[in-house]
C-alpha cells in the first residue's frame, strides 16, 4: 500500500509542480494518473521515488517513510518500487538478460559478473518473468536488435524481477504506436493481478487510461482533479 499524503513540491524556479496531493494507492489495482503536459504527472513519480526531493509531505510505502529515509536506506526502498519509464531506460549494449537481471542489483553489470552473484533460482525467475512478458527465447538478444514494445517489454521484466511492492510506470506508452501501447498497458495490467502489487502509470492518452485502469486520478495545475473509476470520468466528460 502506497500512501501519498499531503504531498506538495515547489521547484526551486519557483515552479508549484503539486499542490497537496493526497492518494492511496492498494491492491492489485491499476491507477492511471492522467494530465495534461505540465500538470505534474511525472514529478509525482519522481517524488514518490525521491528523484525528487519532495517540498513537504509524506510518502508511506508498507509502512515505510520514505521521505525521511536515508541514502542508503532509500537505495534499498527504491528496490521495493520497480519503475518503467517513457524511453526504457536499457542499457543497449547488454542482452536482455543482463538488462533484466539488472533490477535485481538495482545498477547494471555484465553478465558474467552476474553469473557468479545470482542463486540459480534468481536466473530461473528472470526467464519466467521474461515469458510472462512474451520475451522467452530472447535471453540473448542485445537490447539495440529489438523494437521499441519489445524494449519495454524488458523493461518491465527488469522492474518485475526486483520482486517490488508497486510498480510506477512514467509514460510507459509515449514512445510507441497505438497497437503496442495497448499491449504494454494490457501487460502492465496483467502484472498487478500476477505479482499481486498495485501498479501506477503516468499517462496522457485518456482513451488507454479509460480502457486499462481500474481507477483514475487526475491532475490539473498539481492538483487532484478527479478520482474515480473510468466510467465516472467518461460521464463526466
Ligand atoms: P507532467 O509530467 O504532467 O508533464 P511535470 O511534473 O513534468 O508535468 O511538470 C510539472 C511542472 O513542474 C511544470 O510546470 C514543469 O515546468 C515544472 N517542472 C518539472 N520539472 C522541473 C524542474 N526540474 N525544475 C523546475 N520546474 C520543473
Ligand atoms: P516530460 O514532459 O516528459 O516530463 P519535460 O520536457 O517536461 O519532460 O522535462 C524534461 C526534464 O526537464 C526533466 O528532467 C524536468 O525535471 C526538467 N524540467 C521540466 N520543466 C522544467 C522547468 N520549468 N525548469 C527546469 N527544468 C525543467
Amino acid at each position: 500500500m502506497l500512501s501519498i499524503e499531503n504531498l506538495t513540491k515547489v521547484y526551486p524556479t519557483g515552479d508549484r509542480a503539486l499542490e497537496n496531493v493526497s492518494l492511496e494507492i492498494g491492491g492489485r489495482e491499476t491507477t492511471a494518473i492522467i494530465g495534461p503536459s505540465g500538470a505534474g504527472k511525472s514529478t509525482l513519480i519522481r517524488c514518490i521515488n525521491r528523484l525528487t526531493e519532495p517540498t513537504s509531505g509524506r510518502i508511506v510505502l508498507d509502512g515505510t517513510d520514505v521521505t525521511s529515509l536515508n541514502k542508503k536506506e532509500l537505495r534499498k526502498a527504491r528496490l521495493d518500487m520497480g519503475m518503467v519509464f517513457q524511453e526504457y531506460n536499457l542499457v543497449e549494449r547488454l542482452t536482455v538478460m543482463e538488462n533484466v537481471l539488472s533490477g535485481r542489483l538495482g545498477e547494471v553489470n555484465t553478465w558474467q559478473a552476474f553469473r557468479r552473484q545470482f542463486p540459480p533460482d534468481a536466473v530461473e525467475h528472470a526467464y519466467d518473468t521474461l515469458e510472462t512478458v512474451g520475451l522467452a527465447g530472447f535471453e540473448d538478444k542485445r537490447a539495440d536488435e529489438l523494437s521499441g514494445g519489445q524494449r519495454q517489454r524488458v523493461g518491465i521484466a527488469r522492474a518485475v524481477v526486483q520482486e517490488p511492492k508497486i510498480l510506477l510506470a512514467d509514460e510507459p506508452t509515449s514512445s510507441l504506436d497505438p497497437e503496442t501501447s495497448r499491449a504494454v498497458m494490457e501487460l502492465l495490467t496483467d502484472i498487478a493481478e500476477a505479482e499481486n502489487i498495485p501498479v501506477l502509470i503516468n499517462i496522457h492518452e485518456v482513451d488507454l487510461a479509460v480502457e486499462y485502469a481500474d481507477r483514475i486520478v487526475g491532475i490539473t495545475d498539481g492538483e487532484v482533479s478527479f478520482e474515480g473509476e473510468p466510467d465516472e470520468l467518461v460521464e463526466e466528460a
